[in-house]
């Protein structure tokens, strides 16, 4: 081997140069072999406005035409439009997902506008946090959705960036790998483009913004990424269209005046960022989005859930400690709450009681009352009677006695 060879330093021992790997120098290979059969994945989150160019820009990106629908400008509310390719380049398979907003910057409130990004972020680390969680994780074939990267579309004012870009920004930028684009930036001249960089930059720092830093730890990468940082934000064209110049054919945009060619480095930054994106640093945003804006959602949200490493004399706490106290604090404060129910039950219990009894006193009152009207009507009615059957007597009385009367004068009349 070759260690063998450096070893020895007599020099009738014959050198072999190995052809393949033997040993652990096949480890590489292993780890290659490894990562193609299982696939690579990538999740890009391409926020702008509406007509600003994302999916022109994307298709440009993987040379493919991920057919969709137009959005259009009048949404009630952004929302986040999300779709996963299986691509393939040679025998490397991409599961790339794509999440593009929709309606974004079409709405007055600034706020609605920002907040549903956030919501999507926050939700995808909260579904990998849950699955970590799990007693019998599948973390291996789970497909992780966390956004490894996030374009934002600048418009190609000129001028400055605008209030929601900043807003959005801020809100995003602990969360996920910013990298800014100025999109269409065929539309500026190559001073503007210059000045507009720098205004964005400084706009930018000015507002504590973090956008995403190429690293510089790799010897390979550190001199090209050092110059990259430094011409951020990338301006870049985006075309499907086929265009000749001279005797080949190349993916440009057609104007009156000459042809704008997407992957010409002096005419836009297209293929720096194609080249940083998918060949130098898609590992490094993967490793980012992990090591870096996953592990800040865990803490924050374990230390919300009341978790901490160190009790509050500093000292570190063992996990079934912690776990006992907060179960419990639970048990304690279910009891609470149980006995704070009862209570409030017995005296919505005891309320109804008094209401009822209330009611009952009511209706006993009305009966009573009720009861005497009617104990009235019946005496009156008594004497009612008692007074007919006087005037009845006293009418058969007259009756007879006209009768009598009657007889008499008839004999009377016969005896004459
Ligand atoms: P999205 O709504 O952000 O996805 O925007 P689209 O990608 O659908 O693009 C909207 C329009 O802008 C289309 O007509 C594109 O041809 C055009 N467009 C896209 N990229 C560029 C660019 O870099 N420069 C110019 N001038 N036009 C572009």
């Amino acid at each position: 081997t070759e260690a063998g060879c450096s070893l020895g330093h007599n020099e009738n021992i014959r050198c072999l140069t190995t052809l393949g790997h033997f040993g652990f120098d096949c480890l590489p290979t292993q780890l290659v072999n490894k990562s193609i059969q299982k696939g690579f994945s990538f999740n890009i989150l391409c926020v702008g406005e509406t007509g600003i160019g994302k999916s022109t820009l994307i298709n440009t990106l993987f040379n493919t035409n991920l057919k969709e629908s137009k959005s259009s400008h009048f949404y009630s509310k952004v929302g986040l439009k999300v779709k996963t390719y299986e691509l393939q380049e040679r025998n490397i398979p991409l599961k790339l997902t794509v999440v593009k907003t929709v309606g974004y910057g079409d709405q007055i409130n600034k706020e609605a506008s920002y907040q549903p990004v956030v919501d999507y972020l926050d939700a995808q680390f909260e579904a990998y946090l849950q699955e970590e969680l799990k007693i019998k994780r599948s973390l291996v074939d789970y497909h992780d959705s966390r956004i490894h990267v996030c374009l934002y579309f600048i418009a190609p004012t000129g001028h400055s960036l605008k209030s929601l870009d900043l807003l959005t920004m801020k809100n995003i930028d602990r969360r996920v790998n910013i990298i800014p684009l100025i999109a269409k930036a065929d539309s500026l001249s190559k001073s503007d483009l210059q000045r507009f960089k720098s205004n964005i930059m400084g706009e930018l720092v000015s507002n504590g913004i973090q956008i995403y830093q190429f690293p510089m730890d790799d010897e390979d990468t550190a001199q090209v990424n050092a110059s990259i940082n430094g011409m951020l934000p990338f301006a870049v064209v985006g075309s499907m269209e086929e265009v000749k110049v001279g005797k080949r054919m190349v993916r440009g945009r057609h104007y009156p005046w000459g042809v704008l060619q997407v992957e010409n480095e002096s005419h836009c930054d297209f293929v720096k960022l194609r080249d940083l994106l998918l060949c130098t640093n898609m590992e490094d945003l993967k490793d980012q989005t992990h090591t870096q804006h996953y592990e800040c959602y865990r803490s924050n949200r374990l230390q919300k859930l009341g978790f901490n490493d160190t009790g509050p004399d500093n000292q570190p706490v063992s996990f079934q400690e912690m776990y006992e106290t907060k179960r419990q604090e639970f048990l304690g404060q279910c009891q609470r709450e149980e006995e704070e129910l009862k209570q409030t039950f017995m005296q919505r219990v005891k309320e109804k009681e008094l209401t009822f009894k209330d009611a009952e006193k009511e209706l006993q009152d009305k009966f009573e009352h009720l009861k005497r009207i009617q104990q009235e009507e019946i005496l009156k009615l008594e004497e009612e009677r008692r007074k007919l059957e006087e005037q009845i007597i006293d009418f058969y009385k007259t009756k007879a006695a006209s009768e009598t009367s009657q007889v008499q004068v008839c004999t009377n009349v016969k005896k004459d």
